[in-house]
């Protein structure tokens, strides 16, 4: 005995997300199946919206509806200081600290040889652009401080040493081995606050 087709395939398709196991995905699965169909249309419909919709912003890479997005696009930022993050989801953990007014710089991951991540991988050539077009004063590297982010700042400060521009990394307080996500917005203010340089003065 086997689920019709249709079924099979929603739980095969709802498996393929982050933190689906076959279990949650039944158990989604039958749940769409005794929703209304309303709700199950405009389920669907928010899916295809979300992705037609949302692209990369042309200068920081982060996730927007509108190019440029809102932050690159608004008069009281400070573009002479960019904030490194790893993904678009620390963009809006540093948003939450309410203590940051500059500009961001989305890379997209982290330098990470043990998942075949190299520096190629991440929009590194559009943050050295950056740096070497508009007067930048400081770039904060706010990637997670886990072994992948560490190497990913320092990588980042090499390659930015050859323009003068002030380099600096959050402070610890940011639980080491920790992410980003997960740190709450008193103790990543305070991190923030506490940057340190890490370029060759
Ligand atoms: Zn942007």
């Amino acid at each position: 005995m086997r689920y019709p087709r249709p079924i099979l395939r929603l739980i095969d398709e709802l498996g393929k997300l982050p933190g689906i196991g076959p279990k949650t995905a039944q158990r989604l699965a039958f749940h769409i199946l005794k929703a209304p169909r309303a709700d199950v249309l405009n389920l669907a419909e928010t899916l295809i919206e979300a992705r037609d919709k949302i692209r990369r912003c042309s200068i920081c890479s982060n996730l927007t509806d509108e190019d440029p997005c809102a932050i690159c696009s608004d008069p009281s930022r400070n573009r002479g200081i960019i904030c490194v993050v790893e993904d678009p989801k620390d963009v809006m953990v540093m948003e939450r600290t309410g203590e940051y007014n500059g500009v961001y710089h989305v890379l997209g991951g982290a330098i990470s040889p043990m998942e075949g991540v190299g520096p190629e991988d991440l929009r590194l050539k559009e943050l050295v652009d950056r740096v070497k077009k508009q007067g930048i004063e400081e770039v904060i590297i706010a990637t997670n401080p886990d072994v992948e982010g560490e190497a990913t700042a320092m990588y980042v400060a090499r390659i930015l040493s050859p323009f003068g521009v002030k380099v600096t990394r959050l402070a610890r307080g940011v639980p080491v081995g920790g992410d980003l996500e997960y740190t709450d917005e008193a103790t990543l203010a305070r991190a923030l606050l506490g940057r340190r340089r890490i370029d060759e003065q």
